[in-house]
């Protein structure tokens, strides 16, 4: 049998921030307007630090506004809020994310329910997720809709196909499901009290995993040409003992990439399967957001 199709998200990605550029730039052009992203980090996590720097760059690199902002561990709720109602009001910002996990005395919940659901560029308030269930327009989660971006281009009509989506958090496997769900698949989301995991994921036309368990899905779970989006990303230190080191890390999948790849039509290589498209799309919704809080047809 044929090795799986390897779906190349880095070079969908680089081609999705290109046209965000063009849009962006349009948008400037004909409208005067320009899309401006603000990330507000709490406390020195090294992962979150290279993912803000990442987001800066590339927004500034598409043509947009980027501001961030990195406050100090001990940051409290009332300082945090002040910033984000700052930033809730300011009309040159569109799109708001605070990069998470942030420290223990913060509470997510009330973080996220602070920022205007108009600049909730990640999706993850009350009103976006519950709009995105009811079907309405909503802004919503980047992971997810990347994956959807890769899935349509590989497979092209979803219909119909059975989907199983492991993994059940709000800014994941939620809004995976529900987009799934509107594609038309018929959706199972399996989580860690699934009974008999394995023999649920080989019933998926469409398998995406969202956990965060290095290699978890082994080949024998996969059903014979699937498409497998793995989505998992776990940090190991590098293999190269000097780069080790200096702290550096490599990432490994939820999916044990060398056994699926005999048996599943497509999937996503970690890295450079979805990791890219999260802030392609970070771009996109921040797009969006500008676009709809002017009143400008999309
Ligand atoms: P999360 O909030 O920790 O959720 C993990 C989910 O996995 C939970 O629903 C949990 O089930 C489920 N789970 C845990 N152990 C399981 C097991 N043994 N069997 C089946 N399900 C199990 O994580 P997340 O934010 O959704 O992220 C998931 C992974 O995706 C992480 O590795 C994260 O780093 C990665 N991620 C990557 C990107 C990207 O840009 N590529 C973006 C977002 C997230 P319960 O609900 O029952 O606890």
């Amino acid at each position: 049998m044929s090795e799986a199709m390897i779906i190349d998200g880095k070079a969908f990605a680089a081609r999705l921030r290109e046209t965000v550029a063009v849009e962006v730039a349009t948008l400037k052009a004909e409208h005067g307007l320009t899309p401006g992203l603000a990330v507000v980090l709490v406390g020195d996590d090294p992962a979150s630090q290279v993912y803000v720097r990442n987001k800066g760059e590339q927004t500034a690199a598409a043509g947009m506004y980027s501001e961030t902002h990195r406050l100090a561990a001990e940051t409290s709720e009332p300082e945090l809020f002040a910033l984000i109602d700052r930033l809730n009001d300011d009309p040159a910002i569109h799109g708001i994310l605070v990069q998470f996990p942030v420290p223990g005395h913060l509470s997510q919940d009330r973080i996220v329910a602070r920022i205007s659901p108009d600049k909730d560029v990640d999706g993850l308030t009350v009103t976006n997720a519950g709009r995105l269930a009811s079907g309405l327009p909503a802004l919503t989660s980047c992971t997810p809709v990347g994956c959807m971006m890769l899935l349509k281009d590989a497979l092209g009509e979803l219909r119909g196909k059975h989907a199983v989506v492991i993994g059940r958090s709000n800014l994941m496997g939620k809004p995976m499901a529900q987009l799934l769900l509107a594609a038309d698949c018929t959706v199972t989301i399996a989580h860690s009290r699934t009974v008999d995991l394995p023999a649920v994921c080989r019933q998926a036309d469409i398998l995406v995993a969202a956990v965060g368990r290095a290699e978890m899905v082994r080949g024998d779970w996969i059903k014979p040409g699937a498409a497998v989006i793995d989505v998992g990303i776990t940090r190991f230190p590098s293999r190269d003992p000097e780069k080790a080191a200096q702290g550096k890390t490599r990432l490994v999948g939820d999916v044990a990439f060398d056994e699926a790849k005999a048996v599943a039509g497509w999937i996503t290589p970690v890295p450079g399967g979805v990791g890219p498209m999260t802030i392609a799309c970070l771009l996109q919704n921040t797009l969006t957001a500008a676009r709809r809080l002017n009143g400008i047809a999309e």
